[in-house]
């Protein structure tokens, strides 16, 4: 009985794993699809928030999928389908192309001045193209180019190829800004920073949701707005979610902020409401 149980459980096991694959096999070509039109993805927008002025500073841009039949997908579920099917790099241009188009009618607004930030993931940040893409986009759209800033993990700056240099010199040439995205989540090597001319650095939300009840999050914390501060550098928290966080990191000196507590993730109507106030 045992052994027939086990293959039960096995066969249950093989089917689920197929059912998985082929759901990423379909939601990966329904993605692709996406990508060639306007339709189904959207660019959801975070608010930062300055504490000591209470203005919005920066946004960071969020993708979702409007998939007409499953509803709302967030990246969690859809960014390992790109990762499997090489769709990254259209997708980072798909943002940042939509992104630009945004900021030129902000622009032509009169809306003051705020920075968007936008994920550009690894593979996209190391293939070459970015600057020639991005120099195309800012004409195309004569956009001001700090008003856009590229957020990158920690891993796309560890290897100092001559091709990462000449990305990071080719952003920095067109007036573009640099976030290192979940910053001390990553290999941590500190090396890059002497290395690298980045802007700014967002510090992990693991590290902020632990500050209230964790010591070694508030070392962990502190530590990063003080070597920000020393490098010259600006700093960012992330995932804040509570007065308590919130006046911990003011303390420290950290005094741009993105989180729940100040607002979620919000589509581009709710967003330009927000920007009105
Ligand atoms: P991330 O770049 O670190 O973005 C921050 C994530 O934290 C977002 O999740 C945001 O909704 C969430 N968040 C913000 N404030 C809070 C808070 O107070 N509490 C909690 N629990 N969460 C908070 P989201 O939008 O689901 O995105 C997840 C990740 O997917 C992003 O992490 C980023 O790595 C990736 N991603 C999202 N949009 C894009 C995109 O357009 N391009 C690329 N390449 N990656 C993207
Ligand atoms: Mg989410
Ligand atoms: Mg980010
Ligand atoms: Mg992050």
């Amino acid at each position: 009985a045992a052994k027939q149980q086990g293959r039960n459980h096995y066969r249950f096991y093989t089917n689920e794993l197929t059912q998985a694959a082929s759901d990423r096999l379909e939601l990966g070509s329904q993605l692709r699809a996406a990508l060639q039109s306007d339709d189904e993805l959207q660019i959801w927008y975070q608010p930062q928030v300055d504490q000591d002025s209470g203005n919005m500073v920066g946004a960071e841009a969020l993708l979702r999928w409007q998939h007409p039949q499953e509803g709302l997908i967030h990246p969690g579920r859809f960014i390992p389908v790109a990762e499997d099917n090489g769709l990254m790099p259209d997708m980072d241009h798909w943002v940042l192309t939509h992104v630009c188009q945004q900021l030129a009618q902000w622009q032509q607004e009169g809306q003051p001045p705020f920075v968007v930030a936008v994920n550009i993931t690894q593979p996209t940040f190391i293939a070459g193209g970015l600057v020639d893409r991005l120099q195309e986009l800012l004409a195309r759209y004569r956009i001001d180019p700090t008003w856009l800033e590229l957020e990158i993990t920690e891993g796309a700056l560890l290897e100092p190829t001559p091709q990462v240099l000449n990305t990071i010199e080719g952003l920095k040439a067109l007036g573009i800004s640099l976030a290192v995205d979940d910053f001390g989540t990553g290999y941590s090597s500190l090396a890059y920073l002497q290395r690298f001319r980045v802007d700014k650095l967002k510090i992990d939300r693991r590290f902020v949701s632990s500050v209230e009840e964790e010591e070694e999050g508030r070392v962990i914390t502190s530590t990063i707005i003080n070597m920000a501060r020393g490098l010259g550098l600006a700093v960012l928290a992330e995932g804040v979610e509570t007065e308590g966080q919130r006046a911990y990191l003011r303390e420290q000196g950290c005094t741009i902020c993105q989180g729940f507590l100040f607002s979620r993730p919000l589509p581009l109507d709710a967003f330009s409401d927000w920007l009105k106030y």
